[in-house]
């Protein structure tokens, strides 16, 4: 019977353990650099799916400089519709308040019970870098591994200057570097300069419509 054969197949798939990937950042806004990285990720950690969250904005800081959450949500939405394995979620941005990467790890893992799952948290060096002055960040590196990927003006020998505690979670990722910065970008639009290439056409154009980053903009 053909049942009998889907059956243990089924069964089989619901026990595996899901490698799902976490793409976290501030996306102000998202960038080619952004997407290259989680799509490598996806493709040599053979992962499931990427979760793009972006962060929320902190009440603290002032909120004419950093644009609203809600357009680097939506930025973001635009950047990645096409691409069937990319999600994204609102977790930090409905939080409110500082985003902490270990307060979203903690609550993602309840998405997915009862299955297990492996989280990929995606960053690039730069970032890894800055991880022990994030919160509990041994804590981070003991419930995901940690996707370092190259970025230009950073070389993988610098992951060597990590505690122990975090550098055993870290995986270096050999990316194309793209030499692409959301500050860069700021900085073209305030001047005038074009971005063209750097992000997709559509966040371009959002940005042109919402008038970001230009200096009238603030
Ligand atoms: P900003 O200039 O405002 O800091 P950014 O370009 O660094 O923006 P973020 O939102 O800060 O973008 O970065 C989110 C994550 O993406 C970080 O882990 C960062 O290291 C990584 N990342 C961003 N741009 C690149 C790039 N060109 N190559 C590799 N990693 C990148
Ligand atoms: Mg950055």
């Amino acid at each position: 019977e053909r049942g009998d054969m889907v059956l243990p197949q089924r069964r089989s798939n619901f026990m595996s353990r899901l490698k799902v990937g976490i793409m976290g950042g501030t996306f102000d806004p998202i960038h080619f650099g952004h997407l290259v990285i989680a799509e490598e990720a996806y493709i040599s950690l053979n992962l499931s799916e990427v979760i793009f969250v972006p962060t929320g904005n902190p009440p603290h800081k002032n909120n004419k400089m950093i644009t609203s959450a809600e357009d680097r949500y939506i930025m973001t939405c635009m950047a990645i519709v096409d691409n069937p394995h990319f999600k994204i979620s609102k977790i930090e941005i409905e939080r409110g308040g500082p985003s902490h990467t270990i307060d979203t790890l903690r609550e993602m893992r309840h998405w997915y019970l009862p299955r297990e799952v492996e989280f990929f948290f995606i960053t690039g060096i730069d970032a890894v870098l800055q991880m022990p002055l994030w919160k509990e960040p041994y804590e981070i590196a003991r419930v995901a591994h940690i996707v370092a990927a190259s970025r230009p003006g950073y070389n993988v020998s610098q992951l060597e200057s990590l505690p122990e505690e975090i550098k055993r979670a870290v995986i270096p990722l050999e990316i194309p570097l793209l030499a692409i910065s959301s500050t860069e970008i700021r900085r073209r639009v305030a001047a005038g300069q074009s971005i063209r290439y750097f992000l997709p056409w559509t966040v371009e154009h959002f940005i042109y419509k919402r008038n970001l980053y230009s200096l009238e903009g603030r």
